[in-house]
């Protein structure tokens, strides 16, 4: 890609776009549109220079106005959260359909050369997660399709709807597969957060307070695995760069459960807690990891950031955000 062709990062007030667009800059992108829906106050990063919009970007209208002049697109806007989000908004998660569907037509329309989908384990056929001790899935296992039901379907819809318009109306589009990101300036409370988050919060909460417990959902047997913000950034770049079209896994391999990633935080915090176990909680698939075979072979790299080292990185941003907002959390 050409640093002075117009680039465009949707979701860019979230989590993962607020990063994308720091790391364009960086790279020395010149032109770089950021668009949310959400006001810019609530943007998690903004940056200067940059042709930062809020737009709504399920109507058709917003998604043309997105993309005007535009030469590359990273798409990600979606409605969702953690899983006690996703598994209580299966519509809203389904209505990013609207988000995905009219940006590849605008893009199409306004001859985008490049598009990338953040689309998501959640694709995986959910028969090949029911064991904690889960052998890692490969990007063949999201078919016979029997993804997370809401979220997931919407995502394994929307990375086919990339492909046809790459092979019907030669919109050269790249779908990497994301598995649970973590980092800072991303969502730690209000109810759409991911595990790393929430626990990271909870342990705060108890080291800030006389109540020395934590509440977990589930078991704390399930496993899942966690990719740091810069892996996928990089990984985002690299995959976008690349020849290669079909969905790809991007995450990282190392495997833990929940309780594990408990022990790292608390270790981290320097605190034990006395663990309650909500077993009436949302918690998702019993196994997931990402087999990294694909990436290995095609990008001679994959994500590496130790769970522990990211995780000490996300504890301290959620801390410091904590504690300069104390009144409301002793308030709570
Ligand atoms: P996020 O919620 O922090 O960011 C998404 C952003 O999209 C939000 O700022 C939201 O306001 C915006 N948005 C939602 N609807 C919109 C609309 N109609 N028009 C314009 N903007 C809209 O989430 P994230 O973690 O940064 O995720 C980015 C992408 O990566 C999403 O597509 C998500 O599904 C995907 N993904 C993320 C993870 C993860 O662990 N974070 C895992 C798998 C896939």
């Amino acid at each position: 890609m050409n640093k002075n062709d117009l680039v465009l990062v949707t979701g860019a007030g979230g989590f993962i776009g607020g990063h994308l667009v720091k790391r364009l800059r960086e790279e020395g992108f010149e032109k770089i549109r950021a668009v949310d829906q959400k006001p810019i106050s609530e943007w998690y990063q903004v940056f200067e220079k940059i042709d930062n919009q809020v737009l709504d970007l399920k109507g058709l209208d917003a998604c043309r106005t997105a993309t005007e002049n535009v030469i590359s697109v990273y798409n990600l806007a979606a409605d969702m959260g953690g899983m006690g989000f996703i598994e209580l908004n299966k519509g809203a998660c389904m209505l990013s359909v609207l988000i995905n569907t009219h940006l590849l037509l605008a893009a199409r329309d306004a001859n985008v050369k490049r598009f990338f989908f953040a689309s998501s384990a959640c694709v995986y056929n959910g028969e090949k997660q029911k064991d904690p001790n889960i052998t890692a899935l490969k990007e063949k296992d999201a078919y016979p399709a029997l993804p997370e039901d809401g979220y997931g379907w919407e995502k394994l819809f929307s990375e086919r709807m990339c492909r046809h318009f790459r092979e019907d109306f030669g919109l050269a589009a790249r779908i990497a597969r994301y598995h649970n990101v973590y980092g800072p300036y991303g969502t730690y409370d209000g109810g759409r957060e991911k595990a790393p988050a929430a626990i990271c919060r909870k342990v705060i909460q108890a080291k800030l307070s006389e109540d020395k417990q934590i509440e977990i959902w589930g078991d704390g047997n399930q496993t899942r695995s966690f990719m740091y913000i810069d892996d996928c950034v990089e990984g985002t770049r690299m995959i976008m760069d690349s020849d290669f079209v079909e969905p790809i896994n991007l995450g990282s391999s190392e495997l833990v459960s929940i309780n594990q990633l408990v022990d790292i935080v608390e270790e981290i915090a320097g605190i034990r807690l006395k663990r309650k176990y909500n077993l009436t909680a949302p918690k998702g698939v019993n196994g997931r990891n990402s087999d990294n075979t694909l990436i290995q072979s095609v990008l001679h790299w994959e994500p590496s950031t130790r769970l522990k080292d990211g995780l000490e990185l996300a504890y301290r941003w959620i801390y410091d955000q904590m504690v300069s907002s104390r009144p409301a959390l002793n308030a709570a």
